[in-house]
């Protein structure tokens, strides 16, 4: 087991004349035994990120150091780290048995009969052990993708590198193997970095995500801090389904003035706009009630569109029964599944002011966030 310790890492592709900044400035401490998430949309540098650590990238600049060692110009097989891939990279003609015990033949003096006992015991744990004398080919998707972990247990690294592994599997599998992975992780206390753009394994494994976007690193935090306490827009809105609900405001005296509607805030919300008045309102879909009577932070809206869930609605409002629905701006709450509106409807929709987020309009950043404390005494932990 080990640290890893990103300082300042940098890496630039040459496409012609053209200089592309896939990974910039990165800083990242991971402790020993730390499952780390890294998230981000396609092209953000997550893979990138990885495959430097991995040594399979060369790094343009910073130092990475792998228990306090740097290892900028170690080799990749000399990392002591294991890399499970997305496409699973098994050696088709091999059994999974050969594939499994391929690295350690390669990397260590071991003798056959300890190896063979080192994969066979894997296989019990990974539940594979009839499938050892098999074929890739004569295996479904998610028993490859044990096959794949499986590889990279059997070595004992010090670090598992995981490059969206689960993302061929179906909805039901990769729910599956998300609980048995974090449980392996947690046996195992091997330090993990898990790269996903699903922002629902970022929120579910990792003790940490770190979302990444353009290159640059957003905010590194506990899952629940970065949904309740987001450092920027960015991170707000990428974290969440359906999306946080975001209002261009003006800050006129106590109150956030938008196109649509006005929302008064208190002193200590004020005080944390540091005076900027261009701003961006935040609403979580679940921070919106359904009242029966008005008030203050409530307001009168139609419904547009409901979208039944099942235990949930995800109810599209507007706040201008006359405006053109695909214009209008457009309040998205996500309410009970038994509470029945209909498309047309109109209906109380109250905004608690604990529950708001403002940003800066024109920087992103979070000036006000509702507080992790709050949220989690409203429920009663
Ligand atoms: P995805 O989720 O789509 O895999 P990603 O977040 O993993 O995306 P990277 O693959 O790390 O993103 O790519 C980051 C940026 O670097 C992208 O703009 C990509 O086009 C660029 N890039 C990656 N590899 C190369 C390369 N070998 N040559 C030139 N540009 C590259």
């Amino acid at each position: 087991m080990a640290t890893l310790e990103l300082d300042s890492i940098t890496k630039t592709f040459q496409d012609g004349d053209e200089e592309i900044v896939a990974v910039d400035d990165v800083s990242l401490s991971i402790d020993d035994g730390e499952f780390l998430v890294v998230v981000g949309p396609s092209g953000c540098g997550k893979s990138t990120t990885l495959r430097m650590v991995a040594g399979l990238e060369t790094i343009t600049s910073g130092t990475l150091s792998i228990d306090n060692r740097v290892v900028n110009d170690v080799k990749s097989q000399d990392r002591d780290i294991a890399m499970v891939f997305q496409s699973y990279a098994l050696y088709p003609h091999m059994s999974v048995r050969q594939n499994m015990s391929f690295g350690l033949e390669e990397s260590t003096d071991l003798p056959d009969d300890e190896i063979n006992r080192m994969v066979s015991e894997t296989g019990e744990m990974l539940g594979i052990s009839n499938l050892l004398d098999r074929k890739p080919s004569d295996l479904s998707g998610g028993q490859q993708q044990r096959v794949a972990l499986g590889r990279a247990i059997v070595r004992d690294p010090e670090v598992f590198l995981m490059d969206e592994p689960l993302s061929n599997l179906d909805a039901k599998l990769r729910a599956e193997m998300r609980t048995e992975l974090q449980r392996l992780q947690n046996d195992l206390g091997v330090t993990t970095v898990y790269v996903t753009h699903d922002q629902t394994e970022a929120m579910t494994m990792g003790d940490r995500i770190a979302i990444l976007d353009g290159g640059e690193l957003q905010q590194v935090a506990t899952p629940l801090e970065c949904y309740h306490e987001p450092t920027n827009q960015f991170v707000a809105s990428f974290l969440g389904e359906p999306s946080m609900n975001f209002f261009d405001v003006t800050l006129e005296g106590d109150r956030l003035v938008g196109e649509v509607f006005e929302y008064s805030i208190d002193e200590s919300v004020q005080s944390d706009l540091g005076g900027v008045t261009d701003l961006r309102l935040g609403i979580r879909p679940e921070a919106v009630e359904l009242v029966d009577e008005g008030g203050e932070h409530a307001f009168e809206t139609t419904v547009d569109v409901v979208e039944p869930m099942g235990d949930e609605n995800t109810v599209y409002l507007h706040f201008d029964p006359d405006a053109d629905p695909e214009t209008a701006a457009t309040l998205v709450a996500t309410i009970d599944g038994f509470n029945r509106v209909s498309e047309g409807d109109t209906v109380t929709a109250r905004v608690p002011e604990d529950a708001i987020h403002v940003f800066d309009r024109a920087t992103g950043e979070a000036l006000h966030n509702r507080s992790m404390e709050d949220a989690a005494a409203q429920i009663d932990l």
